[in-house]
C-alpha cells in the first residue's frame, strides 16, 4: 500500500540561475529513511487528474546517519528532512508551480521513497557517475552516504556537465569533498564555455577518454534528461564495448 507524506518547505535557495534547492520537512516523524539515488513522487496542484498531477524528484540529500559523524564532516541536515534540486523547464507545469507558487511553509503531498538507482551493500566496482545538471542530485546522496558511513569503495570519479559555468551545482562542496574523501575524484565539463580547469565539451568527452580502457570491475551510473543518457549508453556499450551490465542509469523524461 502506498504511504502519502506530508512535507513543509522550510527553505529555498538558488543553486544556479535556473535550478531550486528545496527543503523539506517530514510531518510527524524524526527521521525519513530511504536509500541514497532514490525519488519522491509528488502530488501538485497542476491538473485535473492524477497523471498530470505527479512528479517525481530524485533525494539530493544523504540518508539520515547515526551518532559519531562530526558535523565538519557531515552533510548538515535533519534526519526528517529531505534536500530537492529542482530546474525550471521553460513552460513546465510542476517546476513552474515549485518556483512560483512554493514559499516557505508550503505544504507538499508525497509518496515515497521509490527506485532502485541505488548502489550495491558492498561496494566492489570502481564507479563513475556522469550527471547533467539537477541529474547530480541522486549522486550528491550517494557520495555523501559513502563519507558518512565510510563506506569502503574502490574509487568514484563525478562527471558533472552543463553549458556554462553559472550552471555547476555544488562545485564548492565537490570539490572540498575530493580533498577531504580518500578515492573521490569530480570532473566539470562546460559545453558552451571555456574556463581555466574545466573540460570544454560534454561529458562524454571525459569518460570516453579516462575510461578507454575496459575493466570489468568498473561500474558507470548515468543520470539526467533522455539525451545525455541514450547517448551514453551508446557510446559506453556500443562503442567502448561495456558490458549492459556496466552501465546503470535513472531517466528524468
Ligand atoms: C525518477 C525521476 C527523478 C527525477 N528527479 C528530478 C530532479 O531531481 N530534479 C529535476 O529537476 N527533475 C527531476 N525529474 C524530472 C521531473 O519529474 C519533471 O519531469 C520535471 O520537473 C519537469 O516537469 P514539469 O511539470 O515542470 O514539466 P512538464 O510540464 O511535464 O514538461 C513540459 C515542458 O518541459 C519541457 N521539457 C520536457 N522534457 C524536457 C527535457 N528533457 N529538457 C528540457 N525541457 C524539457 C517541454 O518542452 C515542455 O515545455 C525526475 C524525473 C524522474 C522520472
Amino acid at each position: 500500500m502506498t504511504t502519502w507524506h506530508n512535507g513543509i518547505i522550510t527553505k529555498i535557495e538558488d543553486a544556479s540561475p535556473t535550478t531550486r534547492r528545496f527543503w523539506l520537512e517530514v510531518e510527524g516523524v524524526e527521521r525519513f529513511d530511504f536509500k541514497a539515488g532514490q525519488f519522491i513522487t509528488m502530488d501538485l496542484p497542476i491538473g485535473e487528474r492524477r497523471n498530470q498531477r505527479w512528479r517525481s524528484y530524485s533525494i539530493a540529500s544523504a540518508p539520515p546517519f547515526g551518532e559519531g559523524v562530526t558535523s565538519s564532516h557531515a552533510l548538515a541536515i535533519a534526519p526528517n528532512q529531505l534536500e530537492l534540486c529542482i530546474v525550471h523547464l521553460e513552460g513546465g507545469l510542476a517546476s513552474g508551480y515549485l518556483f512560483n507558487e512554493v514559499n516557505i511553509g508550503t505544504s507538499i503531498k508525497f509518496k515515497g521513497p521509490d527506485g532502485s538507482f541505488v548502489l550495491p551493500e558492498t561496494i566492489e566496482n570502481e564507479l563513475v557517475m556522469v550527471c547533467t545538471g539537477t541529474g547530480v542530485a541522486p549522486f550528491r546522496s550517494m557520495i555523501w552516504d559513502i563519507f558518512h558511513r565510510n563506506i569502503p569503495h574502490k574509487g568514484i570519479h563525478l562527471i558533472f556537465g552543463t553549458r556554462t559555468a553559472d550552471g555547476i551545482l555544488y562545485q564548492k562542496e565537490f570539490e572540498e569533498l575530493a580533498e577531504k574523501m580518500p578515492g573521490f575524484r569530480y570532473s566539470v565539463a562546460l559545453s558552451r564555455e571555456e574556463k581555466e580547469g574545466l573540460h570544454h565539451g560534454y561529458v562524454h568527452g571525459i569518460y570516453q577518454k579516462e575510461y578507454a580502457v575496459k575493466r570489468p570491475d568498473r561500474t558507470f551510473y548515468l543520470c539526467g534528461w533522455t539525451k545525455m543518457v541514450d547517448e551514453a549508453v551508446a557510446k559506453l556499450i556500443v562503442e567502448m564495448g561495456y558490458e549492459r551490465g556496466q552501465v546503470k542509469y535513472e531517466l528524468y523524461g
